[in-house]
């Protein structure tokens, strides 16, 4: 059987300063490549121009390479690969499985309050599908008009279209049927940016070979749109490794916001490295 090596990605958005959620994050997915005589690889996703900065991204690095973790350069970074996400779009659209949605934030809020049933996700209650039901002819005219629109998959074609019987594989949680629906209609391009993170992560997992995805079980119910955009794309499956939310003493979920440690301060504060590894568990001897 011919061996495949694995290839494992750490891939932050550089809106703050690395906090030790995020360390945790870098130090498992490096340990899962070395573990298996792999290549660990970062990716900077910085989509998201408005919060993204690149002194974040030069603070990030410099903090993970003190922390000890080593990867292949040059790191990918999503912004320098929008034609990539375009063709992508391209290909969804003429496969018939995305639509042009005008609505703006309030107009969804206000939609999803008005229709008490309306059906919920992982993050709350799903787009309702309103602009799913406009005409051509209307789309057109709204385009045409110059109207903003963001891009969204038509997930009830995009199911159609792959059929049945399609899944993905966790390392912890084992086999999982494909829940195309999960998210609902999601966006694949936003208004102010021409790609999204499904879209995206998507696209660069494949582009850059990657044959396990380690992150957070925030993102697990994600799996399941990346799934459906890899068969509708004809991408490979990397196996997935959904790890633990690293939560500090009151239980909270270390985010860049305010409850964060960062890895600046623990250093400023003279902790040392293998120190830091230690505490989230990494001590070496693995
Ligand atoms: N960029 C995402 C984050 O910082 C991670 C995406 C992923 O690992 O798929 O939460």
């Amino acid at each position: 059987m011919p061996h495949t090596a694995t290839v494992t990605r750490f891939a932050p958005s550089p809106t703050g300063l690395l906090h030790l959620g995020n360390a945790y994050s870098a130090l498992y997915c490096e340990r899962a490549a070395r573990r298996r005589g792999g290549r660990f690889l970062v990716r900077i996703e910085d989509i998201d121009r408005g919060r993204c900065r690149p002194e974040h991204e030069t603070a990030m690095l410099q903090d993970l390479a003190w922390l000890g973790l080593d990867w292949e350069t040059p790191v990918r970074r999503q912004s320098e690969h929008m034609a990539d996400y375009a063709a992508a779009l391209d290909r969804l659209a003429a496969l018939g499985v995305s639509y042009p949605c005008f609505c703006t934030r309030k107009q969804i809020i206000r939609e999803i309050a008005a229709s008490p049933s309306a059906p919920h996700g992982p993050d709350g209650p799903i787009y309702p599908g309103t602009c799913r039901r406009l005409s051509a002819a209307e789309r057109e005219e709204r385009i045409a008009a110059g109207q903003a629109f963001a891009v969204r998959l038509d997930v009830e074609a995009a199911a159609t279209r792959v059929g049945p019987g399609l899944s993905w594989t966790d390392r912890q949680a084992g086999l999982q049927t494909l829940n195309a629906g999960l998210h609902g209609d999601v966006v694949l391009a936003r208004k102010d940016t021409p790609t999204s993170y499904h879209l995206a992560v998507t696209v660069d997992d494949a582009r850059q070979g990657i044959t396990l995805v380690t992150r957070g079980l925030d993102l697990f119910p994600s799996s399941h749109v990346h799934r459906l955009l890899q068969a509708l794309l004809e991408l490979p499956t990397p196996a997935y490794e959904h790890h633990r939310l690293l939560r500090d003493d009151a239980g909270l979920r270390l985010s860049k916001g305010g409850q964060a440690i960062g890895i600046r301060r623990l250093r400023e504060d003279g902790i040392d490295a293998a120190e830091i590894r230690r505490r989230l568990g990494f001590d070496g001897s693995d």
